[in-house]
């Protein structure tokens, strides 16, 4: 398959549709079907976007590939501050039009068999009606004529079905990455903003249906992460963001959440925990944090220590989400303002 744009927003049932379109040029290119460059090149077919349409266009006419840099660059300059196409409701809407060429495929399949069936009923009749043995020997060749075309009518079918379903399992498995990914930060592996308040509502919901479940939610920030950057490059920053994204998942237990909530802020959601276990948490985070060695990959280079700043609020009755962040968050701009490389309790 080529990969041409599509010239409207409008599907036809003959058209083949963006999504497969999509799927077909991350293979063709060999990129990685992020929901980034799923949703840009999802965005070309449909034709939504202007700019990204100009840019994919003008590449291609010049006869160069889509690279990963090229969507990334692409992505940040006309979609990230864009209205984002939902890469997992297209999936849906896929396997939806899927299953729907299935039922054509059946149904176009019905009258031909009831046709059959005529043909059948209709040579029985004439059977029936006393016959002669050129009659019979015209039934045989007739009905096994029939029969032949049924038959091979029916692998067809057969062939169209299976094509069909193995289409439906591999977009399902590719909606199931796609989802996947949507839900952890790429720089750090652990989950991200999207993902952590998806729970946190999740585990509001739950403290609503019985209070006797506190909930605690920890924010954290490194400090003074610009003038690290600075000093030490920014590839050396994502490291250490890497370290610390590590050294808090291994200091939560199991229904516990770490996410990367943007930047080099970080947030804990604490399930089952009050505010005492939460603040117990987030001083022996502070103080691994404090004590952890940073040296350079490579050169063993020592760049020093970091630290990092921590809110600690414990979920109240009837609170909603954000609330709760608002309330976690004010505790850390206290433990920023009071000094950093230290902890605060929200009142
Ligand atoms: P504070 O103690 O007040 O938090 O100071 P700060 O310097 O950490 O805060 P500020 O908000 O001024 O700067 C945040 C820095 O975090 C700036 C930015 O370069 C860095 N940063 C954000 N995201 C990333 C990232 O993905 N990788 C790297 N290496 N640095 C990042
Ligand atoms: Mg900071
Ligand atoms: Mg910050």
């Amino acid at each position: 398959m080529s990969v041409q744009q599509s010239s409207g927003a409008s599907r036809t049932k003959s058209d083949i549709s963006f999504a497969e379109m999509t799927w077909e040029a991350l293979r063709q290119y060999s990129v990685p079907a992020t929901p980034r460059n799923y949703e840009l090149l999802y965005s070309y077919y449909g034709n939504s976007n202007r700019e990204v349409s100009r840019r994919v266009r003008d590449r291609l006419a010049e006869g160069l590939p889509l690279t990963a840099e090229f969507l990334d660059k692409t992505y940040e300059d006309c979609v990230a501050s864009d209205g984002r196409i939902d890469a997992l409701s297209s999936g849906a809407d896929e396997i939806a039009q899927a299953s729907q060429e299935m039922v054509e495929q059946v149904t176009a399949h019905q009258r031909p068999m009831t046709e059959y069936g005529t043909a059948l009923a209709e040579w029985q009749n004439r059977l029936s009606e006393g016959s002669t043995v050129e009659d019979l020997l015209k039934a045989v060749a007739a009905l096994s004529l029939e029969t032949t075309k049924a038959s091979a009518r029916n692998r067809a079918l057969e062939q169209q079905l299976s094509a069909s379903s193995l289409r439906i399992a591999k977009l399902r498995q590719d909606l199931i990455e796609v989802k996947q990914e949507a839900t952890i930060d790429a720089l750090t592996g652990i989950a991200n903003r999207k993902a952590l308040e998806t729970k946190l509502r999740r585990a509001i919901a739950l403290a609503k249906s019985d209070p006797s479940i506190p909930l605690c939610l920890l924010m954290l920030d490194v400090d003074h992460f610009k003038s690290f950057n600075d000093t030490h490059g920014h590839r050396t920053g994502d490291h250490v963001l890497r370290l610390v994204a590590r050294l808090l998942s291994d200091n939560i237990k199991g229904k516990d959440t770490a996410a990367r909530y943007g930047g080099e802020e970080f947030a804990i959601l604490l399930a089952g925990a009050d505010q005492r276990a939460g603040l117990a948490v987030a001083t022996q985070i502070c103080e691994r944090i404090g004590k952890q060695r940073l040296v350079k990959r490579g050169t063993g280079e020592s760049v020093g220590q970091i630290t990092m700043s921590i809110g600690v609020a414990e979920h109240r009755p009837g609170e909603n989400a954000a609330a709760l962040v608002e309330r976690a968050d004010g505790a850390l701009y206290e433990a920023k303002r009071t000094g950093r490389n230290r902890v605060c309790l929200s009142e």
